[in-house]
């Protein structure tokens, strides 16, 4: 971690209390989970990070509201993200200070990507805050855009610009904006926020679900440039 520097941290995102515990414990830091304790104990937590006892907490999605640190270099979502609003508000902390931060999805090596048939036969029957997860990190299009559309609105969708780009406008050179746009089959089924506000507010509550997953990582699937997306 020698390349955080001063007052910057690292959140590392997992997806269960017990992943949360047990990475922490092999990074020698601290973690917090909803009922970690006591909210002034997890307060304490919270400002020890803040003060730089450690530099990384290993976190569930129950460590983000009242977190305003402007300085989070690095969030890192270890494990399938379950749920966009979640993954794009914790994404969204990464580099408030205004010198940009890096977003890291780091998936399980049994992962594979849903395939067409697939997403078809769930169309209605997963949440669309899953879809969108499974977008993201599952086909080779501009991830800056596939959570924007979602959070803001195919009117308001933001893509990636020169110098703040995501992993895959990096890899294809630049991003062309409006080919994304045309692509009706890959927006299909996934209406923004802004069209299902109604069924997502009953998922605003944080899920803490127990996962069975190991927490082994491979793939980077995900590096970007300070994200203002869901901030
Ligand atoms: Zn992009």
């Amino acid at each position: 971690m020698r390349f955080i520097k001063d007052k910057e941290r690292v959140i590392v995102y997992v997806n269960s209390r017990e992943d949360a515990r047990i990475l922490a414990s092999e990074l020698g830091c601290e973690s917090f989970y909803s009922d970690l304790g006591s909210i002034e104990e997890k307060e304490q937590v919270t400002a020890r990070w803040r003060d730089g006892v450690h530099r990384v907490i290993v976190a569930t999605s129950a460590f983000g509201a009242g977190v305003d640190y402007a300085y989070v270099r690095v969030v890192v979502h270890l494990d399938m993200p379950r749920d966009a609003i979640n993954f794009s508000q914790e994404v969204g902390r990464a580099g408030r200070d205004g010198y940009g931060g890096h977003s890291l999805v780091l998936l399980p090596s049994r992962y594979t990507p849903v395939s067409d048939e697939t997403w078809e036969r769930q169309r209605f029957s997963i949440p669309v805050s899953e879809r969108v997860m499974q977008r993201y990190v599952g086909e080779n299009r501009c991830l800056w855009a596939t959570l924007s559309r979602f959070v803001d609105g195919p009117d308001q969708m933001q893509y990636c610009v020169a110098d703040l780009e995501c992993s895959v406008c990096l890899d294809r050179g630049f991003f062309r904006v409006g080919q994304e746009v045309d692509d009706t089959r890959y927006w299909d089924g996934l209406p923004s926020t802004r069209e299902t506000e109604d069924e997502e507010d009953d998922r605003e509550e944080e899920s803490e679900e127990e996962s069975e997953g190991e927490s082994e990582a491979e793939e980077v699937v995900a590096r970007r440039g300070a994200l203002e997306a869901g901030s």
